[in-house]
């Protein structure tokens, strides 16, 4: 015999503590018991236990009706037995190893995460099936949740039965037939109560009749409609009315993922089993204080509630037990990869070169915002530690992202250590090269240099050196510029990816900062970082991510927020124009062309690949061109074009002599036009928010009024939002948490992020429940670091199950 008394001990001492109040287990013990203790009594060999566990009322104890010294006397009973039980266990395991052992060591193999064939009832072509839905051993059947749950809770007598409703009825069959039902075979029967008679039929299912005979009870599920002015139950669920607890009806019914070849009736009932049987051998992973603390379910109780809820309260509490283990679990990755990160490796200490940044920031033409002082506050801060940085900076376009970075490289240098900046494409890594040169030119004395190489003097004891290394450069040069970055001359290099690939090699890398994030992904983050003896490594990103979201992606980075424009930016217009406005739109565009100013417009949003967005943005500057601004200097942009190509119209139009840029939305223009004043979106509609909000973002950023102009043919509901949303809200933090709202997490980057847990119970927009698992999983770690301690050996365990790549967690 081999049976697993640690959940019954477990809620019998819980129900000790609470006073014998019947609340240990959600549902009630005598429920509780039904389940356990007829799974158990198979299991029983010894007649003498037999006994004892009948005697004890195991089965069903009534509970819920015993005294409160009553039920405290049973509860120790029942303790005892089960003391005497475990005692009996183990002496039979020292004392006859022979037939028992084997028998034991079989069960043993039967664990939950044994393939699904163990389970009674699943036949390997069954198991076929399930495989195809990714459920492969009893666990994962386990977490093999309904999508959702009919309310079939509500019962009703017949005579007060009512349309459109839900509703559970118990009657007895008078007659239950075969019959033709719109050219179908089918069941027709007359049920009735005490209180009155009503027709049920199951369309195309004439086999139901011969179940059915005359004086069978059952209980029927499901929505009552009107035939000839009667009601009538249509294809209801039903089933016996048997002693056995209700599966397809009269309580919330589960409703399961199907397949093919699977029957929704057959998976609940195979389910019920599976989940009365199961739940109880899943080891509960989490402390229980913590579980104390957040006022969580017992995992097993959770699981069994997700399927089959006593009531709507039990299922919400299944769902957030359950959806706070996910989040917790990834938490708890994230954070120990940051510490892995952190305290694998020492970093290098800076010191904080408060003349040098006076004199830097004092050259600038404006003030910082405070936004930007709180911020490079928080990077001085982290750089002065002997543990390497790692902050993701988020911060609108326009913020003033770049300054604070150079001025964190400046501090780099001024230490003896090189910078690195990493930028998305070629053009944005020649516009901070730019930029950053203009900046220094304001404090230090330029020493010749140019195109990709500018250095400084007085501003260092050595003459400051900044290179550009791009993709797009000879192969000589390029050959030069990589030893002087490994010798060490050059401080500060600015360029593409090209500066994580090979050939690359740093002298001393103090700090890497890594421009639009979302563009690199975490290995090309790492990449960087093997470039370095651990530099201290800075992520910056204009696309406003919302905080959960942060948390959950980044929260290996600790978070910085330039949550302010500097002064006097500009509102942008924005407007959402009906196609009969088109005519006025290319109007309004043309009237800004002709007072100096250029224009966007960005092309419908093809769905099907990049050739056939080309293709189409190739068409649509074609039409632009011809029919519409024959007179006016046209460019196209689109992801299929060489990068040199691209650089050359995105140069043309820089420099004013293209007056309109057509670009497909794969191209993120990610560059500076002070000129640019209105941005035209074909399609609107079918963008999502944050992403507007990027195009928007590219005008507005001279002294001239800005305009975007939103195109929608036909919106649908959720595109309607969105252009309501995008026109009246301008702050991208805003609209991200918008946008988060509207499509979902899956979505809000364009592509599924990998390297996540599945999330299945928890949902991002879960903030509170968010920010509870990051504080216990914070928690967790101060008081045992490296998760070693005995009582967390389990947590342990469950971890290496869900980041198997981490490794260092088994
Ligand atoms: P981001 O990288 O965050 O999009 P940038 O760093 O490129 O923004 O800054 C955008 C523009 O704003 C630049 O021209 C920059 O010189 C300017 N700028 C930055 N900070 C300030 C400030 N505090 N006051 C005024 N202008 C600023
Ligand atoms: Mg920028």
């Amino acid at each position: 015999m081999s049976i697993n008394v640690e959940p019954l001990r477990k809620i019998l001492e819980l129900e000790c503590k609470k006073g014998y109040v019947d609340s240990a287990v959600i549902g009630g013990l005598d429920r509780f018991l039904r389940n356990w203790a007829g799974q158990a009594i198979e299991s029983i060999a010894n007649p003498q236990f037999l006994s004892r566990f009948h005697k004890l009322h195991l089965v069903n104890p009534q509970y819920a009706s015993l005294t409160k010294q009553q039920r405290k006397e049973w509860v120790n009973g029942v303790l005892n037995f089960l003391a005497e039980m475990e005692r009996m266990e183990e002496k039979k395991g020292e004392a006859k190893p022979s037939p028992r052992v084997k028998r034991q060591i079989t069960t043993a193999h039967q664990s939950i995460d044994s393939p699904i064939t163990v389970i009674r009832g699943i036949s390997s072509s069954l198991a076929t099936k399930f495989n195809r839905l990714g459920v492969k051993t009893v666990r994962d059947l386990l977490y093999f949740f309904p999508h959702r749950h009919l309310d079939y809770s509500q019962r009703k007598s017949i005579s007060r039965l009512t349309e459109g409703e839900e509703q559970t009825i118990i009657a007895n069959v008078w007659q239950a037939q075969e019959t033709m039902l719109g050219g179908r075979r089918s069941t027709e029967a007359i049920v009735g109560d005490e209180t009155g008679n009503v027709r049920v039929v199951w369309f195309n299912n004439p086999y139901l009749a011969k179940k059915l005979p005359t004086n069978t009870r059952m209980v029927i599920s499901g929505k009552v409609g009107l035939f000839n002015g009667r009601h009538v139950f249509e294809s209801p669920e039903w089933e016996l009315a048997e002693d056995k607890e209700l599966v397809h009806t009269g309580r919330l019914v589960p409703i399961y993922p199907l397949t093919q070849g699977l029957r929704s009736r057959q998976v609940r009932r195979l389910m019920k089993g599976v989940v009365d049987q199961w739940a109880w051998q899943v080891e509960d992973f989490l402390p229980p204080e913590l579980k104390e603390r957040c006022n969580l379910l017992e995992l097993p109780q959770a699981i069994s509630q997700a399927h089959y809820p006593e009531d709507e309260a039990g299922k919400d509490k299944a769902r957030l037990r359950l959806a706070f283990d996910e989040l917790f679990l990834l938490q708890l990755g994230v954070l120990s990869k940051k510490r892995d990160w952190q305290e694998s490796q020492p970093g290098s200490p800076f010191r904080a070169e408060t003349s040098l940044l006076e004199t830097f920031l004092k050259s600038l033409p404006f003030e910082l915002t405070a936004a930007q002082q709180k911020v490079l506050k928080e990077l001085l801060a982290d750089l002065e530690k002997p543990r390497p940085m790692s902050r993701l900076l988020q911060g609108e376009v326009g913020s003033g992202k770049t300054i604070v970075a150079t001025a964190a490289l400046l501090v780099a240098a001024a230490n003896g250590y090189q910078g690195a900046f990493m930028a998305p494409t070629e053009i944005l890594a020649e516009q901070h090269f730019t930029n950053i040169s203009q900046l220094l030119s304001r404090v230090g004395h330029q020493e010749g240099g140019g195109d990709y190489l500018n250095s400084y003097s007085g501003l260092l004891p050595h003459p400051l050196t900044v290179a550009l290394l791009i993709g797009d450069i000879s192969q000589v040069k390029k050959q030069e510029l990589q030893q002087h970055i490994s010798a060490g001359d050059i401080d500060i290099v600015i360029g593409t990816h090209a500066l994580i690939q090979k050939g690359v090699e740093f002298h001393k890398l103090g700090l890497a900062v890594v421009d639009e994030q979302h563009r690199f992904g975490v290995t090309q983050r790492s990449a960087l970082r093997q470039k370095g003896f651990s530099p201290h490594m800075l992520v910056m990103t204009a696309t406003p991510i919302p905080r959960t979201l942060a948390l959950t992606l980044y929260g290996d980075l600790d978070l910085s927020v330039i949550d302010q424009l500097p002064p006097g930016r500009q509102v942008i217009k924005t407007k959402w124009l009906k196609p009969v406005q088109r005519d006025s739109a290319y109007a309004f565009l043309r009237r800004q062309v002709a007072s100096g100013r250029q224009a966007f417009i960005i092309c419908p949003f093809v769905e099907e690949s990049e050739v056939i967005q080309a293709k189409a943005a190739v068409a649509e500057y074609e039409r632009l061109s011809r029919e519409v601004f024959p007179d006016l200097r046209l460019g196209l942009l689109h992801g299929r074009m060489p990068a040199a190509e691209k650089d050359k119209i995105m140069r043309r139009f820089r420099s004013g002599e293209l007056d309109i840029l057509v670009s497909t939305p794969v191209v993120e223009v990610g560059i500076d036009i002070p000129n640019a004043t209105v941005m035209l979106i074909e399609s609107a509609d079918r963008f999502g928010l944050s992403q507007l909000h990027q195009f928007r973002g590219r005008v507005g950023r001279g002294q001239e009024q800005s305009y975007c102009m939103l195109m929608a043919q036909n919106p649908s509901e959720v595109g309607r939002q969105r252009l309501d949303i995008i026109e009246k809200i301008q702050d991208g933090f805003e609209l991200a948490e918008e946008d988060l709202r509207l499509r979902g997490p899956g979505e809000f980057f364009g592509t599924r992020q990998s390297g996540l847990p599945d999330l299945r119970m928890a949902k991002l927009s879960d903030v509170g429940l968010l920010e509870l698992a990051r504080s216990e999983a914070i928690r967790l770690f101060e008081k045992d670091a490296t998760l070693e301690k005995p009582e967390h050996h389990l947590l342990t365990k469950e971890l290496a199950r869900v980041w198997p790549e981490a490794g260092e967690w088994s």
